[in-house]
């Protein structure tokens, strides 16, 4: 058994749930898979703006915004099912409506959000969509069991960003592996869950993959898609070079480094139970189920093959926005314990380092969140001159075994033209060269590596 997990773009209209349909049809011709689903595109966030509108004592603005849901759902509906059949669903849908509409007057009348609140709130989008879609595929034949993923994924009752209970799970996953054996195509949804004492939870913000990890590792799934709406995680932004190309292939750990550069495609951390598991993950697209996608293992392979020949990089990632520390103490010549001062200094500031580069008197590194700039700064002063550059940016080349090929640096800082290079940050990962560029000058770095070592 597979599990397929569609996002919110890929549920978003008639259109896609008929798309939805012949792909698990399709995958069906194996076994029958089991679906997990995100709320339509654009729900989940309507959802918590009702909650926040209702606190805010704007009920007329909350219920409005739950109108907008059931509408989006009565469109999508009336395209896919009889008459007949999309009222009686209708009578379904209100039903969690009408349950939401009594949460939302509780938080407006007691004027107090919590946690919890917001996460009975913004669960509701998934219970909708998931119902639309075993509703419509029962319509066209197809044998569905529609659970509700809160009686399998038991957490933990941290709300906003819950954690699995493992053996819970497990056993109650069971009953997948057996659903599907009798010929049942189980819909669930993703991003929900609840407590032990049946208290609704979410995982955080694009929970569903990690629901899909999980449940497909507690059934026993043999694969896992991520169905979304780009051709996989590509060589490079495609907002910043035209040109970029699916990558066929990568480890978790260069899925990782791309997650943080901005790769927004899926966030590992969400697929690592299954990677950890050896269940492969595979990013494909819902709107060009032909395209090979991305095929995310635990273990690197050799070689990277994108658009059909095999490389040994995979792809050229930037981050902009990012603030640079050059931090120089002569008096420090020879002397031990300088790092551990200047790194102490962001550890009392809760504050990470993302690139460093160190020299016998000088350190250069930079950070994303400034939130503790100030109080670093004072700190760091009484270690040494300081200077703080705005506005500069991380241009990453991530590939393979960059250590044993000596030559990658020459060729990234040969392939670069007119590029002033802050710092180079290199040989920390076997998978990554770094280096630190001001802002404007970023996009262009970006396309002319791409350029060098993607152009055919
Ligand atoms: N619907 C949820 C969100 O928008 C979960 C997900 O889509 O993965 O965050
Ligand atoms: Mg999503």
């Amino acid at each position: 058994m597979i599990v397929m997990k569609f996002g919110g773009t890929s549920v978003g209209s008639k259109e896609r749930f008929e798309q939805v349909y012949g792909l698990i049809e399709r995958a069906r011709a194996s076994a029958p898979p089991l679906v997990v689903v995100s709320a339509m595109s654009g729900v989940t966030n309507a959802l918590i703006e009702a909650a926040n509108l209702a606190v805010r004592r704007d009920l007329d603005g909350a219920l409005a915004q739950i109108d907008m849901v059931r509408n989006k759902h009565i469109d999508a509906v009336k395209g896919l099912l009889s008459k007949e059949k999309a009222d009686a669903l209708l009578l379904d849908l209100n039903e969690h409506l009408s349950e939401l509409e009594s949460v939302l007057r509780g938080i407006n009348y007691l004027g107090e959000l919590s946690k919890r609140s917001i996460d009975a709130v913004s669960s509701v989008g998934e219970l909708l969509s998931s119902r639309v879609l075993a509703e419509y595929a029962t319509a066209r034949g197809m044998k569905v069991q529609w659970l509700d993923a809160r009686k399998l994924v038991i957490t933990d009752d941290t709300f906003g960003k819950a954690n699995p209970l493992w053996e819970i799970i497990d056993e109650k996953a069971k009953d997948i592996a057996r659903l599907s054996k009798d010929g049942f195509t189980v819909i669930t949804q993703g991003f929900i869950g609840s407590t032990e004492s049946g208290v609704t939870t979410t995982l955080g913000r694009g929970g569903s993959d990690y629901s899909a990890s999980i449940l497909g590792v507690a059934a026993g799934a043999t694969c896992i898609e991520i169905w979304t709406d780009v051709d996989g995680m590509m060589t490079a932004d495609p907002r910043i070079v035209k040109n970029a190309l699916p990558i066929a292939e990568v480890s978790f750990q260069e899925a990782a480094e791309l997650a943080y550069f901005g790769a927004k495609v899926l966030h590992p951390l969400t697929i690592k139970p299954a990677v950890e598991k050896n269940i492969p993950v595979k990013v494909l697209n819902t709107m060009r189920p032909e395209s090979e996608g991305t095929l995310i293992q635990g273990q690197p392979t050799q070689n990277v093959t994108t658009g059909g020949k095999v490389r040994n990089v995979c792809a050229i990632a930037s981050k902009k926005n990012i603030t640079a520390l050059f931090i120089s103490s002569p008096r420090m010549l020879m002397a031990h314990g300088f790092l551990a001062k200047v790194f102490s200094v962001f550890d009392r500031h809760k504050t990470p380092i993302d690139l460093i580069a160190t020299s016998e008197v000088s350190i250069s590194l930079t950070i994303d969140n400034t939130d503790g700039l100030e109080a670093i700064k004072e700190d760091l002063k009484e270690l040494g001159d300081l200077l703080v550059t705005h506005d500069t940016a991380i241009v990453t080349v991530v590939g393979r075994q960059f250590r044993e090929r000596s030559g990658i640096a020459g060729e990234v800082f040969s392939a670069l033209k007119d590029v002033n290079i802050l710092v180079i940050s290199g040989g920390a990962s076997d998978i990554n060269l770094s280096f630190l560029v001001m802002s404007k000058d970023a996009d262009r770095a970006v396309q002319q590596l791409h350029d060098y070592f993607f152009a055919d």
